[in-house]
């Protein structure tokens, strides 16, 4: 669904030309979150007919508190839990319920679950970062994808983010772009204010 995503005008976004303007070589880029900051998960929104589609994009950081491999059992349980709520769309996002969307679809992958990277950039290679952390401890990150059918996509004006934040209390902001018939837009949301209006 990735590719789904990225076929969809997301380049006339502020963010995104923000980002694609330090980056123009999207081969090298680490997965499509960008930048991997612990705190901010990206989430990347698609209205198309009666589809939306949203695509998650998070730090595990955000999710299970780490990013290594997990080898006791307390990790792999609290990994088996995550992904257990990050299975269930209609418990993480809060859609009208006249707009009548029914999840269709859902997939996690992260390396943590033992899924392949599925990065375009080979991994043995170094990171170019300007910043030359490279050498720092090895990032995982949690991929969501989700879709729903709508009945009255038409209604639909507003996306909840307040259960995710609480699912996971790490995440502080998510960074929200999405399209739709109507517009297409970019914002910031918090637990303070976890409600994406469009
Ligand atoms: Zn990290």
């Amino acid at each position: 669904m990735r590719r789904l995503l990225l076929a969809l005008p997301f380049a006339l976004l502020p963010l995104a030309v923000a980002h694609a303007a330090d980056e123009h070589d999207h081969d090298h880029e680490h997965g499509s979150l960008g930048a991997h900051v612990h705190g901010v998960a990206r989430l990347d929104m698609a209205l198309d007919g009666r589809t939306l589609e949203l695509e998650l994009d998070t730090p595990a950081m955000n999710i299970v508190g780490f990013e290594h491999p997990a080898t006791t059992d307390a990790d792999k349980m609290t990994l088996a839990l995550a992904k257990e709520t990050l299975l269930k769309p209609h418990a993480l996002f809060s859609l009208p319920e006249t707009a009548g969307c029914t999840a269709t679809r859902q997939r996690v992958e992260s390396t943590l679950f033992g899924d392949k990277d599925d990065d375009d950039h080979d991994h043995d290679h170094d990171h170019d970062q300007a910043g030359g952390d490279a050498t720092e401890h090895e990032h995982s990150e949690i991929h969501g994808h989700y879709q729903f059918t709508c009945s009255a996509p038409n209604v639909l004006n507003k996306l909840d983010l307040t259960q995710l934040f609480k699912s996971f209390p790490a995440t502080q902001t998510i960074q929200v772009q999405l399209v739709t018939p109507k517009r297409q837009m970019g914002a910031e949301v918090r637990p303070s204010n976890p409600v994406v209006k469009f």
